[in-house]
């Protein structure tokens, strides 16, 4: 069973349940003070990174405005993000174009913004770029290893092998544009910190082999995001991450010729800022003697539970009746449309107090990135997901 103070200190959770008081259901709390400290957190443990923030995690103006007035920089992926960030008066050189898939006229649009700095991993986009927006710096993207450890994997689709790295890179170059950096993604929730070492020793091989071959010095290493947040198995701290980064990078590099880095995080920032508070719609049973009870909640896959298809992604689901339970047991736990995909839990074996009844709340706790921005806008007419901000 779930423990709150494994989460939070009392006074966090007083917080968030304060702002969830006489609120009609379902909500998302995003507690913006928490953001501000891992912010910090993660500066503190990478003072010679920029970060980047990955804002598809958690797109409000709220966040961005937060971000932006602690020095942040912002990685967008595509010219709706872009215009927001922009509209809260961030200057485009602290954002970069990080999505390798964009039309050619969006390259344009993003370059008369001012961006100058965009993530490539194929030749048809990087023609794009040198001809809308020429004289651009590219990073180039590289398929690495982390499929296997991250909840969340985001390997296949994006990035490109080291050898056609060196291709585009070189091509930038003669195409007019700063063949700038290299990039990757580890996949996201990824608990093994090795996944950036085995990458880190790729971009190694990239930067000694355009200096040697190409005598052209790289510059930068994006390392992306991924650093896991708290679901419910426990993840080591971001000190653990951080030292063993900086470690694979002082073996790799000269410590007095150590390139840029970057980093793109996205949900160990806003992960633990926020708790989805919902209700119990409906229980029951499929037949008389089954064991397994389904608890219906209205919240779903399709406010703001997306993560949780394929069961990737395991919240931490809390209700008050676990202070005072003396029985708990297996359930289901789905969402109120009328899609069979809407199942948040069905083989994670969650359990929940014999006590609850419907009309009790239930807590997601660590709902604070890829949630309402995923959040559907209508379907079955259940408004998107309503977000409260506190700090
Ligand atoms: C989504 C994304 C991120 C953020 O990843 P997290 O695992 O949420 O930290 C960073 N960089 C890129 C390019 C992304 O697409």
């Amino acid at each position: 069973m779930i423990k709150i103070d494994q989460y939070f200190d009392p006074a966090g959770w007083q917080k968030f349940t304060q702002a969830a008081k006489d609120r009609p259901t379902p909500f998302l709390v995003v507690d913006l003070s928490r953001i501000k400290i891992k912010y910090q957190e993660m500066v503190g443990l990478f003072p010679n990174a920029k970060i980047h923030y990955a804002m598809k995690a958690s797109p409000a103006v709220e966040v961005i405005n937060l971000l932006a007035s602690l020095g942040s920089n912002f990685d967008c992926a595509s010219v709706y993000e872009l215009d927001r960030v922009l509209d809260c008066g961030v200057s485009p050189d602290r954002i970069s174009y990080g999505n390798t898939i964009k039309k050619a006229e969006h390259v344009k649009y993003a370059f008369d913004k001012g961006i100058d700095l965009f993530a490539t991993d194929s030749e048809a986009d990087l023609k794009n770029i040198a001809q809308f927006a020429p004289g651009s710096r590219v990073f180039v993207r590289i398929l690495v290893q982390g499929s296997e450890t991250a909840e969340w994997p985001l390997s296949r689709k994006f990035g490109c092998h080291p050898d056609m790295a060196i291709d585009l890179l070189i091509q930038a170059k003669k195409l007019g544009l700063v063949p700038y950096g290299v990039s990757f993604h580890v996949g996201s929730q990824q608990k093994d910190v090795a996944a950036w070492d085995d990458a880190i020793a790729k971009v190694k091989y990239l930067f000694d082999w355009m200096k040697k071959e190409e005598d052209t010095k790289l510059q930068m290493i994006n390392l992306g995001g991924g650093f896991p947040t708290n679901y419910i198995s426990e993840v080591n701290p971001l000190q653990v991450y951080a030292d063993e980064i900086k470690r694979y990078l002082s073996e790799d590099f000269d410590e007095d010729d150590m390139p840029e880095i970057i980093l793109e995080p996205g949900r160990s920032l806003v992960g633990g800022s926020g708790v989805l508070v919902s209700e119990v719609v409906l229980i029951s049973r499929k037949s008389h003697t089954d064991l397994t009870r389904w608890v219906y909640t209205d919240v779903g896959l399709f406010q703001g539970l997306i993560e949780t298809l394929g069961e990737a992604i395991k919240y931490p689901v809390y209700t008050p009746k676990m202070e005072t339970s003396v029985k708990e047991g297996t359930v289901v736990l789905a969402g109120p449309t009328c899609d069979s995909t809407d199942i948040m839990y069905e083989e994670a074996g969650y359990q929940l107090p014999e006590e609850l009844e419907i009309g009790d709340k239930i807590y997601w706790l660590t709902t604070g990135a890829y949630t309402n921005s995923y959040s559907s806008v209508e379907f079955n007419g259940f408004p998107p997901l309503e977000v409260v901000y506190i700090d």
